[in-house]
């Protein structure tokens, strides 16, 4: 199938064509039409399915259909709700992108960690598609600096990690300043029980579109464990990244801590590395993640927080150094790699902490990972399971119990700043209290 059969204007099959996409990917040739038909949607497709291009070609062509073009007012038409700084960042240079000949329509993206008032400038401007992280469109709302009255269309992006990360009460406020009549459109790459409960409070008939199996991880990834002892870890990770000649690699750890002490340590081993996380500054994030597209840097040690939303075409390794507490986050994890139809490999180093940690997943996934050990890194069948716990060997993560609410009290007026956007993430009770449960279990289990 070839765009031009999905009914999307010339303007449009120009800039997909400028960015080298020859025909839609399953996401798009299912959400396209849906879409500019006005129908509500529920997509299931994790990243790395063109699911962006998905919605955004629809929007831009129902938008530059409407006469009059962008309008004079701060009222925004298409809101486009995301979890993260990165993400809205990515969302919205895709707007740019894709519509970049089409006339008169302007985007913007709002996010915590970087200043309030030239947001306010911009906004004031006039804004068509809007790309927001909750908490700061919050900001907004509650200092009026924002009109979403005229909003059309309202698209809730990874709504499943606005869940994991406690967005939803500030989503549910947010419902309320946009008009009732409007196309809702949901992406999930998982679909729980509470996204449906979401999904059913304000969707209309939503059409349900999804391009992998639930909770599976995507075919084209070669995925490995390699299990290694805790404390060789860091050597590990060197030795495959040098032997393999691996030029660019993410690696998740659970901690900020554990992820700047990571960096720091492959750095000295000789590897160009950084560490991307809540805790680094804008510039600093978007610096990284720059040099890291480059090729400037090989490695991008990063926290699942900070990571969620990097579009990295192509990325051909991921490492998990330390396996999730939840196991959704793995289907994240390693999503970021064999991106929109190319191959990649995803290798988990697990120790002996963590194989309650690999039996979620792989019950999740379901299928057993292959296990590799690599010549030289055997396990130490004498070291014994001890329980993960945060804070622990240096992290500085605070998990706060389910049942706490969010520092920063949602939807109460707050100050402008970072905020939200990177609260800690809830733990996962099951997963947390069965790695102490492990306690005691010998390497052999793996
Ligand atoms: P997404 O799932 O939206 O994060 O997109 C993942 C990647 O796929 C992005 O790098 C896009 O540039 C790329 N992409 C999107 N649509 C297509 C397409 N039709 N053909 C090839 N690549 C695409």
């Amino acid at each position: 199938m070839s765009f031009s059969a999905l009914g999307l204007r010339a303007e449009l099959l120009l800039a997909v064509g400028e960015q080298g996409y020859t025909e839609p990917t399953p996401i798009q040739a299912q959400a396209i039409p849906a879409v500019l038909a006005g129908r509500d949607l529920m997509g299931g497709a994790q990243t790395g399915t063109g699911k962006t291009a998905g919605f955004v070609l629809p929007i831009l062509q129902k938008l530059a259909e409407q006469t009059g073009g962008t309008n004079n007012r701060t009222s925004v038409r298409a809101l486009i709700l995301v979890p993260t700084r990165e993400l809205a960042a990515q969302v919205q240079a895709s707007v740019f992108t894709y519509g970049k000949h089409l006339p008169k329509l302007r985007s913007l993206s709002v996010y915590g960690g970087v200043g309030f008032h030239p947001q306010v400038q911009a906004l004031k401007r006039g804004i068509d598609i809007l790309v927001a992280t909750p908490g700061r469109l919050l900001d907004h709302l509650s200092q009026r600096t924002v009109d979403l009255s005229k909003v059309q269309v309202l698209v809730l992006d990874e709504a499943d990690r606005m869940l994991d990360m406690g967005f939803i009460p500030d989503i549910r406020k947010i419902l309320a300043y946009v008009p009732k009549q409007r196309q809702n459109l949901l992406f999930s790459a998982t679909f729980s029980d509470e996204i449906k409960k979401l999904a059913d409070g304000f969707m209309h008939d939503p059409l349900l579109i999804e391009v992998a199996r639930r909770n599976a991880t995507a075919e084209l990834i070669a995925q490995r464990v390699c299990p290694v002892d805790r404390e060789k870890k860091k050597d590990l990770l060197a030795h495959l990244i040098t032997t393999g000649d691996w030029k660019q690699v993410l690696v998740f750890t659970r901690t900020k801590h554990g992820a700047n002490n990571l960096a720091e340590k492959l750095v000295k081993s000789g590897i160009r590395a950084d560490a991307i996380h809540g805790n680094k500054s804008q510039p600093a994030r978007t610096r990284a993640l720059a040099e890291f597209k480059a090729g400037k840097i090989k490695v991008l040690v990063a926290t699942d927080i900070a990571a969620r939303g990097l579009d990295i075409d192509e990325l051909p390794h991921v490492v998990n150094f330390e396996l999730p507490h939840v196991a959704n986050d793995y289907v994240h994890r390693i999503g970021r790699t064999g991106r929109a139809g190319s191959s990649g490999e995803a290798v988990s180093l697990v120790c002996v902490d963590e194989l309650g940690l690999l039996r979620d997943i792989e019950r999740l996934i379901k299928r057993e990972i292959k296990k590799e050990i690599v010549p030289g890194f055997e396990v130490d069948p004498r070291i014994r399971a001890e329980p993960i716990v945060q804070g622990k060997r240096g992290s500085q993560q605070q998990r706060r119990p389910s049942s706490a609410p969010r520092k920063a009290g949602a939807g109460a007026p707050h100050k402008a700043g970072n905020r939200g956007q990177h609260a800690p993430r809830q733990p996962a009770g099951r997963a947390g209290s069965r790695s102490s449960r492990d306690s005691g279990r010998r390497t052999s289990a793996y």
